[in-house]
């Protein structure tokens, strides 16, 4: 099981093909994982339309020199992803992935229609509706940017592939899966479900704090490589300075035995010693994971940070419109908040647009915390 960690300073051309070119190296070659003739499906994180040096989608030139190689190994790529609240064409664009793809002469497709895709392996989901250029892919390569996510902790590789569901569809799964690890073990099974062949990261410029969408860009200087996405997002972990069993989606797949533990992972490259501290996400703190079933209402409400709508609001509705159980409403340019409704998916943090959803650890959270 190796995976490949090399420094990468730049979003510079040059720099990006050299280290890519190098991480691939390690692994044997993209030949290893794509064959002449095979129509590829490389997925970055698009989750919206903002320009790249925000470091909330996988940077553009990281998509060239992925296209690039693809063409090189005699395969023919094209590039999708459902964001988070706009069409794919017009995510791709704000984010310089549009233009990457006609100048790499690579089709952009849009993930706005589903197929069914039956996976009978499933432990918690056994069929999933995917964004349909699936069916049209031979293989899938994720190509994910290191970032920090409300919910989950952080987001990687294999998160990358929620992108798979498409639009509204995955509010649904937030209100199916409202707990973090019934979250994590859906995730678990879409990522097995896709089976990307190759998983790249882009954490060169990558995302702390309250992300993925309002966290501070930090500059890391890797980028990872494996054919395994969730032995990459443990060594992602790893390198964020996070425990990965503080991260319902790592610790499931350690679990599950969809990794092997940090020790059994064959760390190759430049960047394999690089270990940094990045900010947590305010949500990280919450306690619910570790309660039993009959406690998860009581601890819903006290034991995790709850969004709060900060003076930053301008009204646009983005956060009540993708609110999955409708706690939200918007009337006379005021968010209200049903409290009783809301699941703690942070879905509304993620997507504001104006950075106004703020987390609150209330004080019997800060209490705990100070007990543990
Ligand atoms: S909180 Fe953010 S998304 Fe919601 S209405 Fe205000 S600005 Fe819009
Ligand atoms: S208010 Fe925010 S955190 Fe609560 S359910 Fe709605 S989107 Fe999720």
């Amino acid at each position: 099981m190796k995976v490949a960690a090399v420094k990468a300073e730049t979003y510079d051309r040059p720099e990006v093909e050299s280290r890519l070119g190098e991480a691939l190296a390690l692994l044997g070659g993209l030949g290893s994982f794509v064959a002449p003739g095979d129509r590829v499906l490389v997925k970055p994180n698009m989750l919206e339309g903002l320009p790249p040096e925000r470091a909330v989608t996988t940077h553009p030139e990281i998509v060239r020199a992925v296209i690039r190689a693809v063409k090189a190994a005699g395969a023919t790529p094209f590039v999708g992803d459902s964001p988070g609240t706009s069409g794919t064409l017009k995510a791709a664009e704000k984010c310089g992935i549009l233009a990457v793809c006609r100048e790499e002469g690579a089709d952009l497709v849009p993930f706005d229609a589903s197929v069914d895709r039956p996976f009978p392996a499933g432990l918690t989901v056994k069929k999933f509706a995917v964004a349909r250029p699936l069916a049209a892919a031979d293989k899938v390569i994720s190509l994910a940017k290191m970032k920090t996510h409300t919910f989950m902790g952080v987001t990687g590789a294999a998160k990358n592939m929620f992108g798979f569901i498409v639009g509204m569809r995955k509010a649904q799964f937030h209100l199916r899966m409202q707990a973090r690890p019934e979250f994590a073990a859906m995730l678990a099974d879409l990522a097995q479900c896709i089976n990307p062949v190759l998983s790249i990261v882009d954490g060169i410029v990558a995302m702390e704090g309250d992300g993925p969408r309002n966290g501070k860009p930090l500059h890391a200087g890797v980028l990872l490589a494996g054919a395994n996405c969730f032995a990459v997002d443990l060594v992602m972990a790893e390198i964020m300075g996070f425990d990965p069993a503080r991260l319902p989606l790592a610790a499931l797949a350690r679990e599950r035995g969809l990794t092997p533990p940090l020790a059994g992972i064959d760390l190759v490259g430049s960047a394999a010693g690089v270990r940094l501290n990045f900010a947590a996400p305010r949500s990280m703190k919450s306690l619910t994971d570790r309660l039993p079933g009959w406690a998860a209402s009581f601890g819903r409400s006290h034991l995790t940070a709850r969004p709060e709508i900060g003076d930053a609001c301008i009204g646009c509705g983005r956060c009540a419109n993708h609110c999955p159980p409708q706690a939200m409403t918007v009337a006379g340019g005021k968010v209200r908040i049903d409290y009783d409704k809301c699941i703690r998916c942070y879905c509304c943090q993620e997507l504001c647009p104006e950075d106004a959803v703020h987390l609150r650890e209330g004080r019997l959270l800060k209490m705990a915390q100070r007990l543990m």
